[in-house]
């Protein structure tokens, strides 16, 4: 996938000041930044969940968002906009399950109403899904009633679910108690190493240096230093990058 020159203007606050980034099949790009920097603004942009005010979406060469030169929001339509969506599915630091529904009707609706599959079809994709991540014993549980860990890996396989081109990961274990971090960024690291490609903000480091085949640094809506994690995570050449990194930024 390929994005270029993504801007983002909140009223006169230019919060992306033109992101470009081109991750290929199978890459796995972390994204570093301190609060404010427009992380989550980018990934959101991304998915379509905000609109950009300019910049391109590129899947496989297939333009698929963005704004037209006119400046209007691409594409209007809110089915497309969910098939989009499917394409480019995305985990949110706060999980976002379905409260109402239990864990097998969150990870079968979007697959029922969007992508048109069958109950049984879907069924069987979320089982097989769950399973995957480790929770296939929750399936009749409601979110409630699971740890944040759990709630995590459902969302998780939900995103799973859709065979999304692109997984869109926004903070996944900021929410979660210190102890609960690991069982989510074990299957983090699983699907790195099936060759799933991941756009993945976090904070986690350690993360970013094993699994991530790029690191990207956000710096007030720029790109301020980006490359091989093994080079830039030991030898930032941004002196904001550097302080990022010793935890004083
Ligand atoms: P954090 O690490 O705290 O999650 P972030 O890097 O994800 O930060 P964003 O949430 O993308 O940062 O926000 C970037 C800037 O955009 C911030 O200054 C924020 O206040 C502003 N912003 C984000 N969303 C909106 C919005 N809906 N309306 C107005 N301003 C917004
Ligand atoms: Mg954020």
């Amino acid at each position: 996938m390929e994005v270029s020159g993504l801007r983002k203007t909140y009223g006169t606050q230019e919060v992306l000041r033109g992101v470009s980034l081109e991750a290929r099949d199978h890459d796995v790009v972390a994204i570093l930044g301190s609060s404010g920097s427009g992380k989550s603004t980018f990934l959101r942009c991304i998915n379509l969940l905000e609109t950009p005010s300019a910049g391109e979406l590129r899947i496989r060469g297939e333009l698929i968002g963005m704004t037209t030169r006119r400046g209007r929001p691409a594409p209007a339509d809110p089915r497309q906009v969910d098939r989009i969506r499917a394409r480019l599915a995305m985990v949110f630091q706060q999980f976002n399950l379905w409260q109402h529904m239990s864990v097998l009707q969150n990870v079968t609706a979007a697959q029922i109403h969007v992508l048109g599959r069958s109950r049984e079809e879907a069924v069987e994709k979320a089982e097989a899904m769950l399973a995957k991540v480790g929770v296939a014993d929750k399936r009749g549980h409601y979110p409630s009633q699971l740890s944040g860990g759990q709630q995590q890996r459902v969302a998780i396989a939900r995103a799973l679910a859709m065979d999304p081109e692109v997984m869109l990961f926004d903070e996944p274990t900021s929410a979660l108690d210190p102890e609960l971090v690991n069982e989510v960024l074990r299957v983090m690291r699983g699907l790195a190493e099936e060759g799933r490609t991941m756009l993945v903000v976090t904070h986690e480091i350690g993360f970013a240096r094993e699994a991530a085949d790029r690191v990207m640094f956000l710096h007030d809506g720029r790109v301020e230093e980006e490359g091989p994690p093994r080079e830039v995570l030991a030898e930032p050449r941004s002196e904001r990058f550097r302080q990022f990194l010793s935890g004083s930024l």
